[in-house]
């Protein structure tokens, strides 16, 4: 017998799979995903291996084979299917076999596990009550205490008893000896999750979601679930939905996952959980210790839980049957990882789930352009909830024309009429959220007068300023000189764009001095808790302001919210990412979804330089299709995704002219590669950030309408660079379909 095994080493030349001899002694107690020590290179060094395969016979001389040394110590093994998870990520996104296990297997090594003593009353009753007769009539106190206590209960807490009874272990290992009772050790997992007394309260679905409900169960039934789109804005009951098919996955045995962004991953959102599944509930989440992180694991592995709820990771829990995957907020960018595999989660649960036989649930109010082309591919199916529960009206949405802001003299960041409102709304003890779009601040150049803003002719993403007074694309490379006056209107107005949440605090405090304003942006909330901090103090109505970046948009109900202001709502349509539209979109929904939450009716203004832009339209009329007929027009005739497919080679090194000659090569090699298939071939360019930490940067981008011809043009590439001498020192990196965060 000879297993297949991937050794623990990073290292792109020794990415493959090497053979040894099990011997007689492991047989039968081995399996796939199990790890090893193996000799391995010169001098017969020992290593760490996974076994992914067995064979009956090698493919070398057996005589030359080597023979595992033994089972690694505190290892645990991998799930068989978690194994199949990682090859195909790792032919999905790139990167070492090595490295996919360790993104499914995120638990490096046992923990001590929390142990607790317990002491069991082992005679009856009756023989108990003979004992203590006794020890009272021979005037042992301590021993009859001890058992006054086993009478009363069965089982104690060893420690919690003695120091109750303020008793010697001695008393204890008598009443052993005399066979009263046993003392067994117990390993506790630690859990996160505080239990609740509240039960669930009974709710009647709605007739959208009892159909959403309905068609999930009826596949998941009939043995064959799919993928699920379930489309509708926030309140109109996604997450009831969600635990009423996680509630018939749970009664046919199986498990389930529930992925959320961090950011939304609340107390709240998990409590809602834990009313319903009460402690076979568990989550994931940045915040747990190592020791906690490898107990839920072990948690979901023994069967002691049916529900993970966590970030991107929680995906790789350990379930004997998984039954479903929910993804919710599935167009979050947090969803792509950015370490390698660079895998996304939607497509990497899709595949688990097909692996596994489960199903996946894709909830959304802004669905990514990939789900929503899904279900016109009919590959997803798209189920709906088109009205909110509670029948609140969805905010009424104002664009305002900063150009004609500026035309009558209004030099301010805050337009005439979100002023006013905002008076109004302090008049009224009312509050007031202010967002401010800076995720676009890559220094793109835009036009005061006239809203124009300099593209790349070739790839129609933004141009971005460089200093030296260069203008550049960061996919192709293209670049022009600096310009000075408005090609469009002629205006000297033209800049880039600046304004921080600071700045706009600065201003709102010296107009509204009244006011008690909170800022929340990346410098105020360094801490830990400061962000639950500042959003619970503002739930509690101790401010009349919130000014913060794309942060305050997610989680938090604020009932009592009545007006939210996008400033500069199109700062986030120029940065030099084909998704860009996607993500202002998304968020001024989100913004306007802040407003009106509670019982009185809700207000967004959007301050725009650029109102006529259809994601800006768009979102203002809360249209998503119309939004997605339009993007995905750009998208198409551009070959951007989900119309096409982009890989992105990116590339590292100390050396930039040894880095500025390997991406030449590189590039002329994939010209090469697949002259039949219109392989297209962009750049290479100096990515958003040109150098980090003295390492210089370089990306070429490689584009088709069939994936699998990327993957092979990726697998070619890195047989090139791996017997290319001149590609030593330079890191590269992969990835498929980019979403920069
Ligand atoms: P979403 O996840 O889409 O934002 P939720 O499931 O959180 O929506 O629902 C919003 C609120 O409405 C929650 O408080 C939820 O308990 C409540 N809710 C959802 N469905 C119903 C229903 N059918 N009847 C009454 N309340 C409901
Ligand atoms: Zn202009
Ligand atoms: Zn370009």
């Amino acid at each position: 017998m000879y297993a297949e095994i991937i050794i623990d080493i990073t290292h792109e030349k020794l990415d493959r799979i090497f053979e040894y001899k099990v011997p007689e002694e492991l047989e039968g107690t081995l399996a796939v995903g199990s790890s090893v020590l193996v000799p391995f290179g010169n001098g017969d060094k020992v290593r760490t291996g996974f076994i992914i395969g067995f064979s009956e016979k090698s493919s070398f001389d057996p005589a030359k084979i080597k023979e595992i040394r033994g089972k690694a110590p505190k290892s645990i093994r991998i799930e068989e299917n978690l194994v199949a998870l990682a090859a195909w990520m790792k032919e999905h996104y790139g990167g070492t076999m090595i490295q996919a296990l360790k993104t499914v297997w995120p638990v490096k090594k046992q923990e001590r596990p929390k142990e607790k003593r317990i002491i069991r009353r082992t005679v009856t009753e009756e023989e108990g009550r003979e004992w203590l007769a006794l020890f009272q009539r021979k005037n042992q106190k301590a021993r009859a205490r001890l058992l006054e206590a086993l009478l009363e209960n069965e089982e104690l807490d060893y420690g919690w008893i003695l120091r109750k009874l303020g008793l010697t272990a001695s008393v204890v290992r008598a009443l052993e000896e005399m066979q009263i009772l046993t003392v067994d050790t117990e390993t506790v997992w630690r859990n996160p999750v505080k239990a609740s007394e509240e039960s669930q309260k009974q709710i009647e679905y709605t007739t959208e979601q009892k159909e959403a409900i309905r068609i999930f169960k009826e596949d998941f039934q009939r043995g064959n679930p799919g993928t699920y789109l379930l489309y509708g804005v926030t309140g109109s009951g996604k997450t009831e939905v969600y635990m009423e098919m996680i509630r018939s996955v749970v009664q046919s045995g199986r498990q389930a996952i529930v992925l959320i962004p961090e950011i939304a991953l609340t107390y709240q959102t998990v409590m809602r959980f834990v009313r319903v599944f009460g402690n076979r509930v568990s989550i994931m989440n940045s915040r747990l210790s190592a020791g906690e992180r490898y107990d839920q694991m072990m948690r979901a592995k023994n069967g002691e839980i049916d529900v993970m709820i966590g970030p991107r990771s929680a995906l790789f829990t350990p379930f004997e049957h998984l039954g479903l995957i929910v993804i919710d907020e599935e167009h979050e960018t947090t969803y792509k990882s950015e370490q390698v595999p660079r895998y996304h989660a939607r497509e990497t649960a899709i595949e688990r789930a097909r692996i596994e036989g489960a199903g996946v649930v894709l909830g959304s109010a802004t669905p990514s352009l990939e789900a929503f082309e899904g279900c016109r591919r009919g590959q997803y199916r798209l189920l709906r909830l088109t009205q909110r529960v509670k029948k609140q009206k969805m905010a009424e949405v104002s664009v305002i024309d900063m150009r004609k802001e500026l035309q009558k003299g209004n030099r301010s960041i805050l337009s005439d009429c979100l002023r006013e409102k905002i008076e109004d709304r302090l008049k009224r003890r009312e509050q007031v959220m202010l967002f401010l779009n800076r995720r676009g601040f890559a220094g793109f150049l835009s036009c005061r007068s006239c809203g124009y803003v300099v593209k790349c002719p070739h790839c129609d993403v933004s141009l971005s300023w460089h200093r030296g007074g260069r203008m550049v694309c960061h996919y192709c490379g293209y670049e022009e000189p600096m310009i000075h006056t408005c090609p469009s209107c002629g205006s000297p107005h033209i800049g880039a764009f600046k304004a921080g949440t600071q700045q706009v605090e600065d201003l709102i405090r010296k107009e509204f001095p009244e006011a008690k304003v909170l800022r929340m942006d990346l410098d105020t909330t360094r801490g830990k808790e400061s962000y639950e901090t500042i959003l619970s103090s503002f739930a509690d109505q101790e401010a009349d302001i919130l000014i913060g970046t794309q942060m305050i948009v997610k989680g938090h109900d604020f009932p009592n919210v009545t007006l939210v202001g996008v400033l500069a709502a199109d700062l986030s349509l120029y940065i030099s990412d084909y998704r860009a539209a996607e993500r202002t979109f998304a968020l001024l929904c989100q913004a306007a979804g802040r407003a009106g939450r509670g019982d009185l009716p809700g207000e967004a203004v959007i301050q725009s330089y650029n109102p006529e832009h259809y994601s800006i339209q768009a979102a203002a009329r809360q249209d998503y299709e119309a939004f997605f007929a339009e993007e995905m027009k750009f998208r198409t005739l551009m070959g951007y995704p989900p119309a096409a497919h982009l890989m992105a080679v990116l590339m590292t090194s100390e050396d930039e002219a040894l880095l500025n000659k390997g991406a030449y090569y590189l590039k002329l090699f994939a010209g090469r590669i697949r002259t039949d298939a219109g392989l297209e071939i962009i750049g290479p360019a100096s990515p958003a950030i040109g150098k980090v930490k003295d390492q210089y940067r370089k990306v070429l981008y490689l584009k088709h309408e069939d994936y699998r011809v990327l993957t092979e043009a990726k697998d070619k590439m890195e047989q090139y660079i791996e017997i290319n001498e001149g590609f030593q020192n330079i890191r590269i990196q992969f990835d498929f379909d980019p979403v920069q965060t």
